[in-house]
């Protein structure tokens, strides 16, 4: 129900007391407030109903309103709030899902430790291969080579591993060892390119290079997203991936692989890394393990790095874990989530979903030059803004303005790095809400 005018102003002013996330009180000085939701809307207290055509921050997969993952919550809470997950304890629903979740990104990652995100995650993610290194006995190896356009999250170590340097500006001195190479970005490859070489190989041929560069007896990792999301929906040439794995494989690098957004079937397939068939080494989760109805994230490794801690002496445990590792009520919440992914064949519906929203997007290229690229795989989308379809010059400006004048239509979409206004619906989005989005986007490219 919507509130009266004074009460949602009297919300406003109250909100000024937090500290919200990438804060500047311009952002917030009106902002929406979400009463409810249901399906993939919004509905806010001044009365707004809003297709929220980015799940949340692309984690809401199985859409809003979702009764069994309220009940599983509150049968858990009531039961079993909480209990550590630490030296010597467990509980049933983290072993359960820990259960489940073996062999399901890859068949050689079986082993999964739980946070409360993907950040977090990322964190583990770092610490992991710098203790495998050494427990390996090369003591040296810390360095990750990541990407530029890259999103990792938001503690020191993500902040640093993320190669989008707004991130990194108020923050530094930057954390040692987190080395940027370009994007395998087909629109605009960024690095140098030999004739005759395609984006990917270049692109792998540059994090050869950054190994030799810094020495790979210092490079204990590569992190990529299989799909780049925050940094602007950047889909990799198919022959990337597996040029990387022969590379992480020839220097002794581990290969990490950050799946916080593309899992769980926001790409069209289970997990992003399944496009290419591609095997990591170490994978970070979040976002999807749960549709974000409680916070759960983690990691899962291979069994060669589960044998390098197991087999430690005391002496070397594994010093690290959450207060909130394997939360039993975000675990319980993780398992029906997953029923209903595979009860209502969300991933498969991401597919065909995903193929009407990008061939929706691609045709409004048609009268719309503003619009450089339409670019997608299952339901991770981007538009990205050009001033100029010969020059390529990005135009964040637009993609900011059509990504509010958008909102301002009911339709939430996000505009991101390199000038792109992203979507990533909920997975259970239909074909007429799609035509939706389509339809207000076409309005507002019209009215700019
Ligand atoms: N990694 C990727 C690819 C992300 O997109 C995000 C968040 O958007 C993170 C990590 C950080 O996750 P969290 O915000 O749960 O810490």
């Amino acid at each position: 129900m919507p509130i009266t005018a004074a009460e949602h102003a009297a919300l406003v002013e109250k909100d000024k007391l937090q500290l919200h996330p990438l804060q500047h009180p311009k952002a917030h000085a009106d902002p929406l407030i979400v009463e409810r939701s249901e399906g993939v809307y919004l509905y806010t207290t001044d009365g707004r109903k809003i297709l929220d055509a980015m799940a949340g921050l692309w984690n809401v997969n199985i859409g809003y309103g979702r009764k069994e993952c309220a009940e599983a919550a509150y049968k858990q809470m009531l039961n079993m709030a909480y209990t550590s997950n630490y030296v010597g304890m467990s509980n049933r629903p983290s072993i359960e899902l820990a259960a489940r979740l073996a062999g399901y990104a890859h068949p050689t990652l079986n082993h999964t430790f739980f946070t409360s995100g993907g950040s977090e995650a990322n964190d583990s993610a770092f610490k992991t291969a710098r203790y495998y290194w050494k427990r390996m006995g090369k003591k040296d190896k810390y360095k990750v080579i990541a990407r530029k356009s890259a999103y990792h999250g938001i503690t020191l170590a993500a902040t640093f591993a993320t190669g989008v340097s707004r991130y990194h500006e108020m923050f530094g001195p930057a954390i040692p060892g987190f080395i940027h190479v370009p994007a395998p970005y087909p629109y605009r490859y960024e690095g140098d390119m030999k004739p005759g070489e395609t984006v990917g190989q270049a692109a792998a041929r540059a994090v050869e290079e950054a190994i030799l560069r810094e020495g790979p007896d210092t490079v204990a990792a590569y992190i990529a997203e299989p799909v780049m999301g925050v940094g602007g929906v950047i889909i990799p040439p198919d022959d990337y991936f597996p040029l990387v794995r022969q590379i992480c494989d020839k220097y002794d690098v581990l290969l990490m692989v950050d799946e916080v957004i593309n899992g769980f079937g926001r790409t069209g397939k289970r997990f992003g890394i399944n496009h290419w068939n591609l095997r990591p080494d170490i994978l970070s989760f979040a976002k999807g393990v749960t549709s974000g109805y409680l916070p759960l994230g983690g990691i899962q490794v291979s069994d060669a790095i589960m044998d390098a801690i197991n087999s430690a002496p005391e002496s070397e445990s594994w010093m690290h874990g959450h207060t909130y590792s394997g939360h039993p009520a975000s675990c319980a919440v993780g398992l029906v989530n997953l029923d209903i992914y595979e009860r209502e064949n969300l991933v498969e519906h991401s597919r065909l979903m995903g193929e009407k929203l990008q061939a929706g997007l691609k045709s409004l290229m048609v009268d719309f030059p503003q619009i450089g690229e339409a670019r997608g795989i299952g339901l991770l989308c981007g538009i990205e803004f050009v001033k100029d379809r010969k020059t390529k010059e990005q135009d964040p400006a637009t993609a900011a303005k059509v990504a509010n004048a958008a909102q301002a239509r009911g339709i939430r979409a996000r505009s991101v790095p390199n000038a792109t206004v992203a979507f990533s619906p909920p997975l259970t989005i239909n074909e007429d809400e799609i035509d939706q989005i389509i339809k207000t986007f076409a309005a507002v490219l019209d009215s700019i």
